[in-house]
């Protein structure tokens, strides 16, 4: 029989039995003690699965679970522990629970919905209008001119300090190589050229594809976009400040970028 892997959101965390860490891998997530759940279990939906086996869904929604046997762990918490591919897993049960969450009732006619059966759909019967869970697209691009990269402290940087790279969601009918040249000249007034993709990330907050370019300066001055960009400035490879680390698409973009410029130096 297979094994099942039980993704129990309460309060918006992650429930992980306490006698691990799960750095290991997500196969602690087997070892749940489904009794403890009875109330809960027949709202267990099975949503995917592995290698590990079946893929549970509980969703406690706002119910707060209190156990000494538990750890409550954030989204944020889960990416810093897992490797990327294992990250997806949660990430994955999580927008689901989101989803279903936010579409008890029809956006078209406000009838009450129901799940599909065979695909992770919500449908409503008295109008036919069915829904999808949302991926919303967001490039992210690191900018470099000659031996110096662009790094901004976004607003919603503030906090973390963290100066990265420049991302936006991409707007209706917009490609995603128009996004970038938008996105970059809104909120630091320069153009940019040479655009090359790099790899995607799925960003479950709550529900993005991080996009990610690599692009070299074409023109213009730096102007920032006040609402959104604290600070931009053109950054010496080896004086960089406080930036995001590798587990973020920032991160690895950044690192790319160094990368290319060091090797480009030392040629
Ligand atoms: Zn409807």
């Amino acid at each position: 029989m297979l094994q099942k892997l039980h993704f129990i959101f309460s309060n918006n965390r992650l429930l992980v039995p306490k006698d691990s860490n799960l750095s290991a891998s997500l196969e602690k997530l087997q070892q749940i003690n489904v009794d403890d759940f009875s109330n809960y279990l027949s709202q267990g939906l099975k949503i995917t699965e592995s290698t590990y086996g079946e893929h549970i869904l509980i969703d406690m929604q706002k119910e707060q679970f209190v156990s000494d046997d538990y750890h409550m762990l954030s989204l944020r918490e889960a990416l810093g522990m897992l490797s990327i591919e294992e990250f997806a897993h949660v990430a994955q049960a999580w927008q689901y629970a989101i989803f279903l969450r936010h579409h008890k009732y029809c956006g078209r006619c406000g009838s009450g919905m129901q799940q599909v059966q065979w695909e992770m759909a919500m449908h409503c019967h008295r109008c036919q209008h069915r829904v999808y869970p949302r991926v919303s697209p967001c490039i992210i691009v690191s900018v470099r001119k000659g031996d110096k990269i662009l790094l901004a402290q976004g607003v919603r940087h503030q906090s973390s300090g963290f100066f990265s790279t420049l991302a936006g969601f991409v707007e209706s009918a917009e490609s995603l190589e128009t996004a970038v040249h938008r996105e970059v000249k809104e909120e630091v007034g320069i153009d940019v050229k040479n655009i090359e993709y790099f790899g995607s990330q799925p960003w479950p907050f709550p529900h993005s594809l991080m996009v990610g370019y690599l692009a070299d300066y074409a023109g213009g001055d730096l102007v920032l976009e006040e609402k959104e960009i604290l600070s931009a400035d053109w950054f010496d490879i080896d004086d960089l400040p406080n930036i995001p680390p590798k587990l973020s698409i920032a991160g690895r973009l950044i690192e790319e970028t160094v990368k290319r410029i060091r090797q480009e130096k030392a040629n």
